[in-house]
């Protein structure tokens, strides 16, 4: 069942997802090569916890971290570790914190200095499939509409759109209804209704769609050893349209980068909080 939210529950998510955001940013000037996941993970944890709110997913069904850190290969679900990420290096991180009872949740992959063009490139195109489904989250739409949107836009550049893993519905839990998948069908699926939060996460694979799952019982890695990247947004219906609750905005500040690409879904309450 999709629970709706009031527009001040949505105030309320909007906080924790900027919690999050926040935390990715300042992560983004923390890391470089020689730095290791355990301390990013470990200065998350204290940031989180200064911003007076709670890390999402240490404990949540026992996983042991404050944040999920796939390098390369792995698509999501990495465990923090104790070795040193190198240049060239690309590494997913997804976050989540707890504020006033909702969660936010999360996701950008950051590349180790320099990167070759065929990762960053995927990096790009993934990224990209975000914003093609969030602009698919209005109403009149439903679940399949998002997920056709990521999954023709990915498939048609060669790449793999993992099926195993979804978006999902957000709130006072973490995974609500609906699911969010990144493929599917044109008018498909459960209808998008006013007050809704989701989050949106392509998870795309350079080469195959094929996942394979590590015996730690959480690292999931690409079946063929190649790449993988994996963006997450989260996102409101308010007055029929898609609002964005997260933004990379603090990533891109922390680097230097110039990007409008939120300015469309973004609504003016959001830019007095920013
Ligand atoms: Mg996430
Ligand atoms: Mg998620």
């Amino acid at each position: 069942m999709i629970i709706p939210k009031t527009r001040e529950e949505i105030e309320i998510m909007r906080e924790s997802a900027l919690v999050v955001s926040r935390t990715l940013g300042m992560l983004a000037s923390e890391i470089k090569p020689g730095v290791n996941t355990l301390q990013l993970d470990k200065l998350a944890e204290e940031y989180i916890r200064e911003q007076n709110a709670i890390p999402g997913f240490l404990g949540l069904y026992d996983f042991p971290n404050t944040l999920c850190m796939s390098p390369n290969t792995q698509v999501v679900h990495g465990v923090p570790n104790s070795t040193p990420l190198v240049e060239g290096d690309i590494i997913s991180i997804d976050c989540g914190a707890i504020k006033e009872g909702f969660y936010g949740d999360h996701a950008y992959t950051f590349p180790i200095g320099e990167i070759d063009a065929e990762t960053e490139k995927l990096l790009k195109v993934t990224k990209e499939s975000l914003y093609r489904g969030i602009d698919e989250f209005r109403i009149g739409n439903r679940v399949g509409d998002v997920g056709f949107a990521i999954q023709k836009y990915c498939e048609e550049r060669g790449y793999g759109v993992v099926r195993e893993l979804v978006g999902h519905g957000l709130g006072r839990k973490m995974h609500e209804d609906p699911e969010m998948p990144n493929y599917g069908q044109r008018g498909r699926g459960k209808k998008f209704i006013e007050g809704m939060v989701v989050a949106i996460e392509p998870m795309i694979n350079q080469g195959t769609k094929r996942i394979k799952q590590l015996k730690d019982g959480w690292t999931i890695l690409t079946a063929d050893g190649k790449p993988s990247a994996h963006f997450e947004h989260n996102v409101a219906i308010v007055e029929g349209k898609p609002e964005l609750l997260s933004t990379f905005k603090y990533i891109y500040d922390a680097l230097g980068i110039e990007s409008d690409e939120e300015d469309k879904f973004r609504s003016e309450i959001y830019d007095q909080k920013l």
